[in-house]
């Protein structure tokens, strides 16, 4: 799709609606079976739990410590010496010893531990990015804080730092919790926060829904310092006391704006009233709509607002383009266009049910295209592994829903192809924020038809000049 706008003019607004009306002929007209589309499908996606307004308590954008907090000096020093009485949980034989490590190390101006300077140095980051390197201060002084970034900024490892460094290791007290709306995030944020604390012997378990119960306990009864969890299985934890959140010093709620679309409030309240008030509270959202601030104002302590790139605002480096394609022209198109190898390494189809996932993909497949499809009816074990293949690069298309998709870091693909058209702007900037990764570029196509023009010019008021449509001739280049 490169270069696909710069040779047209977008059309004029009247041209636009006047192609409206047509329900005929895509305008990319590859040959089409028409079997696709079924309108009456359930959708997976859930609408917004919404919600009356309040205006966030604060916007401070300065300091201000908050003197109800504990002091939370960095532990700084050595790794989990638990010794002591033989119960305590003792690092892996595998870590190696701390006794030459610096006490404090910087990650550009940022002081960390030795331990976490080197466990970034192992994981590759040798700069914060711009969200890390406005957090991580403000966490480390003690302020609540409210991140607006996307997945692809660095925003796990702006809390994950943080709060790898405030914990005890010696002590066998959960100590940290985030919250995420979907298990893949979770399984993300435990395996970065692992990392980053694998020096300092941080241990993290994920709880999430799919996976055996008995796992988790086990997991659990052998210490756990950080728990990362989404809300549902989490509350389960609580209920049958095998997950005591008291002696909490932060929590982190992880895509809010996600969580809040799923449904997940009243769980975020069952969960947050039963940790301490003294506790540390970072909210993450890609969005800030008017429930989102109504949390923040509720749970989170005159917290200082952090906001990386603007409000719903797409990463800049994504081409985004769209496709005005009949209904049934639209798997006919995709699998034109994924006959590009050159061009479309790798890409992510977003379609809104469940079964039209299925059907995509099984279109895709006899069409003789590498792709598999992602979404809630499978089980957490075929998730994984479709998952894995795909950061792998083993995998050139995955076909998901939106909830499936939400949260997934896949590093860098190329496209993100929106067959069916995201329900509102915040969705296709979810959507497209996964492409153009960490300064990587990327493009976003949306294929549009006869009844997705309101949407279209939602998204295309808000992007302007950023979303042009594709030159058709770009199909056949
Ligand atoms: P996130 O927004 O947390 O999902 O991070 C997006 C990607 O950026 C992940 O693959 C991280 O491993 C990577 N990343 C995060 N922080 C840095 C950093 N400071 N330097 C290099 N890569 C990073």
């Amino acid at each position: 799709m490169n270069g696909a706008g710069s040779a047209e003019r977008r059309p004029s607004r009247r041209r636009r609606r006047r192609r409206r009306g047509r329900t005929g002929g895509p305008v990319a007209a590859p040959s089409s079976n028409g079997r696709e589309r079924q309108p009456n499908e359930a959708q997976e996606s859930r609408g917004r739990t919404g919600g009356p307004v309040a205006a966030p308590s604060s916007n401070g954008s300065e300091r201000q410590p908050d003197e109800s907090k504990e002091p939370r000096g960095r532990t700084g020093g050595p790794v989990a010496a638990p010794s002591s009485n033989g119960r305590e949980w003792q690092p892996d034989a595998a870590q190696e010893p701390q006794a030459q490590e610096p006490q404090e190390s910087w990650f550009g101006g940022i002081k960390v531990s030795g331990l976490t300077a080197r466990a970034l140095e192992s994981m590759g980051y040798q700069e914060p990015t711009s969200i890390q390197g406005e957090v991580i201060p403000l966490v480390q002084s003690g302020r609540d804080v409210v991140g607006q970034a996307q997945t692809g900024t660095g925003k796990t490892a702006a809390f994950g730092i943080p709060l790898v460094e405030m914990l005890d290791p010696s002590s066998r007290e959960i100590q940290a919790l985030v919250l995420t709306p979907t298990r893949e995030l979770a399984m993300q944020v435990r395996e970065d926060l692992f990392r980053i604390g694998q020096y300092r012997g941080v241990r993290t378990v994920a709880i999430y829904g799919g996976q055996a119960m008995s796992r988790q306990l086990t997991a659990l009864e052998q210490t756990a310092h950080i728990v990362v969890g989404t809300p549902g299985r989490l509350m389960d934890h609580m209920e049958r006391g095998t997950v005591r959140l008291d002696r909490l010093k932060i929590a982190v709620l992880d895509e809010a704006d996600q969580m809040l679309d799923i449904g997940f409030a009243p769980d975020i309240e069952y969960i947050l009233r039963r940790t301490p008030r003294s506790r540390q509270t970072l909210l993450f959202s890609a969005t800030m709509p008017v429930p989102i601030k109504r949390l923040a104002s509720r749970y989170l302590k005159s917290p200082a607002w952090v906001r990386v790139g603007g409000d719903a605002e797409p990463v800049d480096e994504v081409q985004q383009v769209y496709y005005e394609v009949s209904e049934r022209e639209r798997p006919s198109l995709l699998d034109e266009l994924l006959r590009d190898k050159s061009r479309i390494t790798q890409a992510l189809v977003f379609r809104r049910t469940r079964m039209g996932v299925d059907r995509l993909e099984s279109f895709l497949r006899r069409r003789g295209h590498d792709a598999q499809a992602i979404h809630g009816d499978m089980s957490q074990a075929q998730r994984s592994a479709v998952m894995r293949r795909f950061r792998a690069k083993e995998l050139r298309t995955l076909v998901a829903t939106n909830v499936a998709a939400r949260g997934l870091d896949i590093p860098a693909i190329s496209h993100v192809i929106n067959f069916d058209m995201p329900d509102n702007l915040e969705e296709y900037v979810h959507r497209i924020g996964r492409t153009a990764r960490m300064g990587k570029t990327g493009t976003a196509i949306i294929f549009v038809s006869e009844w997705d023009f309101p949407t279209l010019d939602l998204i295309q008021a808000h992007v302007g000049d950023h979303l042009r449509p594709a030159d058709p001739l770009s199909l056949r280049r």
